[in-house]
């Protein structure tokens, strides 16, 4: 995949791992772009890369190191804007990755913004509170010279939430001498949060999972749904689903898997998880042992929303879901897209699925800007119109030129990110 790229020289060819991914898609969109295609390589290069140690000292005195991220791929349609990640895999190829898609994503729903997203090597589970707060203030030191409200605006992403956001904007603020509650997005409630932040990835899953199914007549009373990862995105794409009359059958975390046919009793297991850290143990529901059965249990709407690549050549063919909906980045390879598409199987792309979260974000930033705050009715009424409207634009497209989901949606937005590229012409 994706052998004839030219790899920047900072990424070694046997790292290309989630770029390469990301590359492979830009390919397929291209022929669609018509004169724009001449600006392609543009997409193919991120504008800024950072890459910086975070040196903490340890609750026992001993001084540990990891290597963080932030990556800002295009700034053509406003600021970088994009999440930040704390994981023990997390590697350049894969932030470059995120943030490409990020690009891709605010421009698929109009949001004014380009791409960035950042990144720590670290399995944060293994480090105290205090540890936590240390390397999360060093690394936004680091990274101070490329972020700001104009610049580059992080965000949460996998393993990082509300009261990590809240250390970046003091940690940010401290180093300008003011507060600056627009530095971040998805902070708490009282530092500047948005209502309805915590919840907007999820409820963008489920309102375009509404609409896709209602155009393969699905109904989503009833309709049986599997879900991997149970965290933010996850868990809460699951409540919703069952609110609405689905039974949620089985769940995947990062420990277990587990699936009850008559339907998981949904708050129940988050409640659990909340308690416990993993669905691992629940009482509700049966465990299965071997991890890739997941993949091809019985349901009609799967939601990969843990991380890249884990629907691939090797499980595609598994699966039974006739709608798959992308909470997670980059759940799915261009080998596993081919196979699904061959199948029947409708793919609603990360790039529209899981953008509820960076709308509210940019809903966050403005009211943060205005110091004006919206209700929550305001909020999710904005929020379910926009991921409507983007569905929309882009499931026409793909039947007006007989594409994918996800290369309609990459048409829509890499248009809009290549044509503000053309008007603001090189400089100098
Ligand atoms: N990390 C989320 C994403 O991947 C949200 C980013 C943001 O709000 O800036 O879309």
């Amino acid at each position: 995949m994706a052998a004839n790229h030219e790899i920047p020289s900072y990424l070694t060819p046997h790292e290309i791992g989630p770029w390469g991914v990301y590359l492979e898609q830009i390919d397929r969109v291209t022929p669609h772009l018509g004169n724009l295609s001449r600006w392609v390589e543009t997409l193919k290069r991120p504008k800024r890369v950072l890459i910086v140690d975070v040196p903490i000292e340890r609750d026992d005195g001993t001084i540990a190191h990891f290597e963080g991220y932030r990556v800002q791929h295009n700034t053509s349609r406003g600021p970088g804007k994009g999440g930040v990640r704390f994981h023990q895999d997390v590697t350049l190829s894969e932030v470059m990755a995120l943030s490409a898609w990020m690009t891709v994503k605010n421009a698929a729903v109009n949001v004014p913004y380009g791409g960035a997203k950042g990144g720590i090597r670290v399995d944060p589970k293994t480090l105290s509170n205090g540890e936590l707060q240390r390397m999360t203030r060093r690394y936004t030191s680091e990274i101070n010279i490329i972020i700001g409200p104009n610049k580059d605006i992080p965000a949460p992403d996998v393993n990082t939430n509300e009261k990590i956001m809240a250390w970046m904007m003091d940690t940010y603020s401290m180093n300008q001498g003011s507060t600056a509650s627009g530095v971040v997005t998805g902070k708490p409630i009282s530092l500047g949060g948005s209502l309805g932040r915590h919840e907007a990835t999820g409820r963008g899953v489920f309102v375009v999972g509404c609409e896709a199914a209602a155009k393969r007549g699905l109904d989503i009373k009833g309709a049986r749904v599997a879900v991997q990862g149970f965290g933010n995105v996850g868990g809460i794409a699951a409540r919703l689903f069952a609110e609405a009359g689905a039974k949620v059958v089985a769940v995947q975390d990062h420990v277990t898997t587990v699936v009850r046919e008559s339907g998981i009793d949904v708050p129940a297991l988050l409640k659990y998880v909340a308690e416990t850290g993993s669905v691992a143990g629940f009482g509700g529901a049966e465990r299965i042992n071997d991890r890739s059965e997941f993949w091809s249990v019985d349901c009609d709407i799967l939601i990969p929303a843990a991380l890249e690549q884990q629907i691939n050549a090797a499980n595609a063919n598994k699966i039974r879901a006739k709608i798959i909906l992308e909470g997670a980045n980059g759940p799915t390879t261009p080998e596993a897209d081919d196979i699904l598409h061959d199948k029947g199987v409708l793919i609603v792309p990360d790039v529209i699925a899981n953008a509820g979260g960076v709308t509210v974000s940019y809903f966050e930033w403005v009211q943060d800007f205005s110091s004006f705050f919206w209700t929550e009715d305001e909020i999710n009424q904005r929020l379910t119109r926009i991921m409507r409207e983007a569905f929309t634009a882009v499931w026409q497209l793909a039947e007006e030129k007989n594409v994918s989901l996800r290369t309609a949606a990459f048409i829509v937005a890499c248009t809009r990110v290549l044509r503000a590229r053309e008007m603001r012409g090189l400089y100098p």
